[in-house]
């Protein structure tokens, strides 16, 4: 699985624990599954920059992360920390309706209605951050107050939801909230309008017929009201998010579909679709069902009518990559980071390529990419332990012991940056002896070994 990294790269958590809703959405005791995507992430950053800036919220302080679930859900979490599910990105027709829900989120940051997890993890990833909440939930409705082992019962999935719902009250002060920094942020709220009346109506199903959302953030006539009342009054009622905005919309649902459904975008596209988003999903589609050839050929046509967009060069690479031409995935990658040289995740695709490649001369442009990718994103997990095996050829080809223990050190922060605080000291404790004392290295493992000791004094 690690290896088709970069295009929708995806990371399990391995807690053991899970909401059982979700367990049941994506197979009873599947991990939860997160996608990272440059493309996507780019695009939710770019709608919501706006939005945040509004709030007085550094855009840069907030981490989107994208979970892979059918389920409609969207909720913040400590640390600044917003999540959505691909349900819901999925549901939404246009940019102004998704930015209504960032703004709802929003609101609930603003109104400091945060879930929280039972203890700060300084180096973790925000993923394992939710894995932590998720299992406090869990442990929470299983009345055990610690981890719970999967598979609880129907009363307690009640129990849990409460644990990760809002109030009414709350509910209505983050709309106030996100309506009021839409129209700061000079978008209609119409989109926030439509996407209630697309949930409208669930209040009224049984509850295991509603979409989580709804559960999660009880909908009420009087809330669709006020956004109405709102939207009626408002001078930006007809504004219109830029064209780019659509595009990139389109492009994300396009991205999904070929991605989590590709047997539903082969039926509706063909390889000549004149629409550049049908054409996406259909090469994304045949390469997820093994037709790499007809899947690169669509690409290509994608590459010819826009040369300088990154992700299409990404994706002719992701399909060489995994499909055994490594080498061949090299130029493509170099075209990608070329036309977007900030991306973390890009980079770290480049750096596991190289790393792959059978050529010796690579591992040092391989360590370049990866140590990039760290400075742009430093915690995730994976692009450590590309580190951490990238160290361990070097230590191999130079016979130097140091390279070694960099390797080690790489393994501690991949722990860390998991959650694993116990594991990420006993490697860090392990790496500082054979790293130079004093160096970056040495005083970072340094860290992360302090990090877990006091507590074990206390
Ligand atoms: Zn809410």
């Amino acid at each position: 699985m690690l290896k088709s990294v970069s295009f929708l790269w995806l990371l399990a958590l391995f807690l053991g624990v899970w909401a059982p809703a979700q367990a049941q959405e994506s197979g009873a005791g599947k991990p939860p599954t997160f996608i990272r995507d440059a493309e996507i992430e780019a695009y939710l950053h770019e709608l919501a920059a706006p939005i945040y800036r509004a709030a007085d919220v550094d855009p840069s302080s907030v981490s989107i992360l994208i979970v892979q679930s059918n389920v409609v859900n969207a909720f913040v979490a400590e640390g600044m920390n917003e999540f959505f599910y691909t349900g819901l990105l999925q549901l939404t027709d246009s940019p102004e309706q998704l930015a209504g829900v960032i703004a709802h989120e929003t609101g609930h940051i603003a109104g400091g209605h945060l879930i929280r997890g039972k203890e700060e993890q300084r180096n973790a990833s925000a993923e394992a951050i939710l894995g932590t909440i998720l299992a406090v939930a869990a442990g929470v409705a299983s009345g055990n107050g610690g981890l719970a082992a999967g598979g609880l019962a129907g009363g307690t999935q009640v129990a849990m939801r409460s644990f990760l719902s809002f109030t009414r009250s709350q509910e209505a002060s983050a709309d106030a909230a996100g309506l009021s920094f839409l129209d700061r942020a000079g978008i209609s709220t119409r989109g926030m309008a439509e996407f209630f009346h697309k949930l409208a109506g669930q209040e009224m199903l049984p509850v295991d017929r509603q979409e989580e959302y709804v559960r999660t953030h009880p909908l009420t006539q009087d809330r669709i009201d006020a956004v109405e009342r709102h939207l009626d009054a408002s001078p930006l009622k007809d504004a219109k998010l830029p064209d780019s905005l659509y595009r990139m919309h389109e492009r994300m649902k396009a991205k999904l579909t070929g991605y989590l459904q590709p047997e539903t975008a082969l039926l509706r596209t063909t390889d000549s679709d004149p629409r550049l988003p049908a054409r996406y999903a259909r090469a994304i589609a045949l390469y997820r069902t093994s037709k790499a050839d007809r899947a690169l050929s669509v690409t290509d046509g994608l590459i010819a009518e826009e040369p300088k967009n990154p992700f299409f060069y990404e994706l002719k690479a992701q399909i060489l990559f995994d499909n055994g031409h490594v080498e061949d995935s090299l130029r493509d990658y170099k075209m990608a980071n070329k036309l977007l040289p900030d991306s973390a995740l890009l980079r770290q695709a480049w750096g596991h390529a190289l790393l792959e490649s059978r050529d010796k001369a690579n591992l040092e442009l391989a360590i370049q990419n990866l140590l990039e990718s760290n400075r742009l994103e430093p915690r995730i997990p994976s692009t450590w332990r590309f580190l951490a095996a990238a160290w361990g050829r070097k230590a191999e080809i130079k016979q130097d012991p140091q390279f070694e223990a960099m390797a080690t050190y790489a393994l501690a922060e991949e722990a860390a940056s998991q959650g694993n605080d116990k594991g990420a000291a006993q490697l860090a404790d392990r790496a500082m002896k054979g790293l130079k004392k004093g160096s970056a290295s040495w005083l970072r493992a340094q860290d992360i070994k302090l990090a877990v000791a006091p507590e074990d004094k206390r």
